[in-house]
């Protein structure tokens, strides 16, 4: 059996040497043996690898990793799975695994594809969902600008912006990446961020009536160059900030407090764990979306345990459209 370890923290961008493939004995004592089929790779990992406070506890060097994770039961001593049930929850990077049970959910292989349950179905759309719910309050005519736009979370907030009757655009890191967020999921428009040299300049012509809500992915220079097009009583949603996860000091820029003042705004930040009382109601609308056609999604799958490091880091370099997932 086999393990990824955290071998050291990751000073700057993540590398491989970072990480630790060992084998190991699989322990026989608990109810449930798992074995791994899908593994979620999130950016929101790396903030985990520092040895900080946080809304989550960081991870400890020498041990192994954990994300959400879709495994088969592969033997059940439980009531409440059977062996070759599939499973959902945050469980430890192994092929192999023996667990309690707690803290697991089933899914259904014939209402959706596994992997989906990452993604779309998963943390990443039910971040899209319910942060648009809870902070954006979308009105239909309003302009709603999102970072990360053809990631795993950006591509389904453009989506239900559309739904709710926005115009919207997309901002993502290369041209294929702009095309595809237009013709696969309907963004009225995009800016290509590491060709375009004036962002706030980029975001003005693609947003003439100014910017309604954004939903920020990224933080950084991007959300500066947002703030400076926002309308009034606008809704900012600190979803994620991705330029700076790899940073060693605490960077500074252009302070955002008189322009949220001018304009009434609302910046908020959304942390997708302290909604779950909505998630089923959430699923079931993401599901019925799904099937009506309204709501697509695509996923980066790469494939084999011991290229789980590479596709986390893959994420800091864009290299995934859609949810990156690794399939064992
Ligand atoms: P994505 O699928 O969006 O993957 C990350 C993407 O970020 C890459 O594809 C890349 O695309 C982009 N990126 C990487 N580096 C930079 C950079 N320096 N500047 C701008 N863009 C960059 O990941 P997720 O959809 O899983 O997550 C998106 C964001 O949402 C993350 O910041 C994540 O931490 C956050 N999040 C927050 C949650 C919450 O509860 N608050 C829950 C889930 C996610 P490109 O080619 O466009 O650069």
């Amino acid at each position: 059996n086999k393990q990824i370890l955290l071998k050291q923290r990751p000073k700057g961008k993540p590398e491989t040497s970072d990480f630790e493939i060992k084998d190991f004995e699989i322990s026989e004592d608990k109810t449930l043996k798992l074995h791994t089929k899908y593994i979620s790779v999130d950016p929101y990992l790396r903030g985990r690898m520092r040895d900080e406070e946080s809304y989550i506890e960081p991870f400890q060097v020498g041990q192994p990793l954990e994300s959400m994770v879709v495994s088969e039961v592969v033997s059940s001593n439980s009531e409440d799975f059977k062996e070759g049930e599939h499973v959902i929850g945050m469980l430890d990077w192994k092929l192999e695994q023996s667990h309690d049970g707690k803290g697991l959910r089933k899914i259904d292989k014939e209402m959706a594809p596994l992997s989906a349950y990452l993604g779309v179905l998963g943390l990443t759309g039910l971040t899209a969902h319910l942060a648009l719910d809870t902070i954006g309050k979308l009105k239909e005519g309003e302009t709603l600008l999102v970072s990360g736009a053809a990631g795993a979370v950006g591509s389904v907030v453009g989506q239900i912006g559309k739904i709710k009757g926005c115009r919207v655009i997309g901002i993502a890191g290369s041209d294929e990446k702009i095309d595809h967020i237009q013709s696969k999921f309907g963004f009225d428009g995009g800016i290509n961020y590491k060709t375009t040299s004036n962002m706030k300049e980029a975001i003005a012509e693609h947003c003439p009536d100014g910017v309604d809500v954004y939903f920020d992915n990224v933080g950084g220079e991007i959300l500066d160059a947002t703030l400076q097009n926002i309308n009034k009583a606008a809704r900012i949603i600190n979803c994620g900030a991705i330029s700076i996860y790899n940073e060693t000091g605490t960077p500074t820029g252009p302070r955002p407090e008189g322009i949220l003042i001018k304009k009434s705004a609302l910046m908020q930040g959304f942390l997708v764990r302290d909604h779950q009382e909505e998630f089923q109601r959430a699923i079931q609308e993401l599901a019925g979306w799904l099937k009506s056609g309204k709501l697509k999604y695509d996923e980066t799958v790469v494939e084999g345990f011991e290229n789980t490091p590479q596709a986390f880091i893959d994420l800091f370099d864009g290299k995934n459209t859609g949810k990156m997932v690794v399939k064992i």
